[in-house]
């Protein structure tokens, strides 16, 4: 073996070598607890700028490890896309996501116009996702239209034919196509017109510092002006405060989404706080 601190195989040190072991074992707990159906979603809602009426809703993979600590899905999510695990975990989240989307809009009818969204990681994105979501679909009794898919930004210019095959398809499920962390620089107007995209989720980096940054202002009242061109809906994300609310209200943003109005929360809580 070498020793640590030589130049060009630090793969020995002690360090990499602990780090490699807890991410084998991080993998190990995933894949347990997903055949344990232990992680959960979270569901933040969406809303109105002009009348802060709730519109939808989008799912967030939740994971407590045994030890009770929470491991963010910034983690786990490339984790699983590393492991080979998307797959499966992707499918759960479709699963479930359509199963309380369905519970809710049964104890909530009057939201019966409301869009459920759920992520989705880009190595989901081949022929055989149209039949997994319009599977999900059908086991659950939920129309395909109140289903909605978040794909980043970055995930739709990469290995462009592909992507498009696989959105026209699910496209042409009725199932609607939402742009996630958008405005982070990868946007390319004719590929946009050319994909069944039904919304734009403005990213958070845009709207953090609306109140200070002149330029990022005018950046968001352009895509605004874009995505009214292109007849696109717009979601603002991240709003945390009422002076980022009330500019986004006045730019003609239509809905937003943040800790502002309310954080994700489990299925139930959620239907507690919509009850208040
Ligand atoms: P995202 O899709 O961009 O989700 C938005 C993230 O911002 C969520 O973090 C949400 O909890 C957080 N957030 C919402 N409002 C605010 C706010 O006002 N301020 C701040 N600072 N944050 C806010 P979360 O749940 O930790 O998820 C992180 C990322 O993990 C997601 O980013 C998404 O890329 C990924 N992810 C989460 N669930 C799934 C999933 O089921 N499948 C896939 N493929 N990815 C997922
Ligand atoms: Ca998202
Ligand atoms: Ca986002
Ligand atoms: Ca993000």
């Amino acid at each position: 073996a070498k020793a640590a601190g030589q130049g060009g195989f630090s793969l020995y040190s002690p360090d990499a070598h602990e780090r490699a072991r807890q991410r084998v074992r991080l993998v190990s707990d995933l894949r347990e607890a997903l055949e344990h159906n232990r992680l959960e979603l979270a569901w933040q809602p969406q809303f109105g700028l002009d009348n802060r009426r709730v519109t939808g809703f989008e799912a967030l993979a939740r994971w407590q490890r045994d030890d009770g600590r929470p491991i963010s899905p910034a983690e786990f999510i490339p984790l699983a896309e590393q492991s080979g695990l998307i797959a499966q975990l992707g499918r759960w989240v479709i699963d479930t996501a359509t199963a309380e989307a369905k519970a809710l809009l049964q104890a909530r009818p009057e939201l019966e116009q409301a869009r459920f969204a759920l992520n989705l990681s880009p190595y989901q994105l081949d022929d055989s996702l149209p039949k997994i979501l319009t599977d999900g679909l059908a086991a659950a009794g939920l129309p395909a239209g109140a289903l909605e898919v978040e794909i980043t930004e970055s995930a739709l210019f990469a290995d462009q034919e592909r992507v498009t095959e696989t959105l026209n398809a699910i496209g042409s499920t009725g199932v609607r196509l939402a742009v996630d962390d958008f405005g982070t620089g990868y946007s390319n107007i004719a590929r946009l017109k050319l994909l069944p995209i039904h919304r734009l989720k403005l990213d958070r980096s845009l709207i953090t510092d609306l109140e200070h940054d002149h330029s990022d202002r005018e950046i968001v009242r352009a895509l605004l002006a874009m995505a009214e061109a292109l007849g696109l809906d717009v979601v603002a994300e991240g709003v945390e405060t009422q002076a980022q609310a009330t500019f986004l209200a006045q730019a003609g943003c239509p809905q937003a989404q943040g800790y502002l109005y309310a954080r994700p929360q489990p299925l139930e809580p959620l239907l507690t706080w919509l009850r208040g």
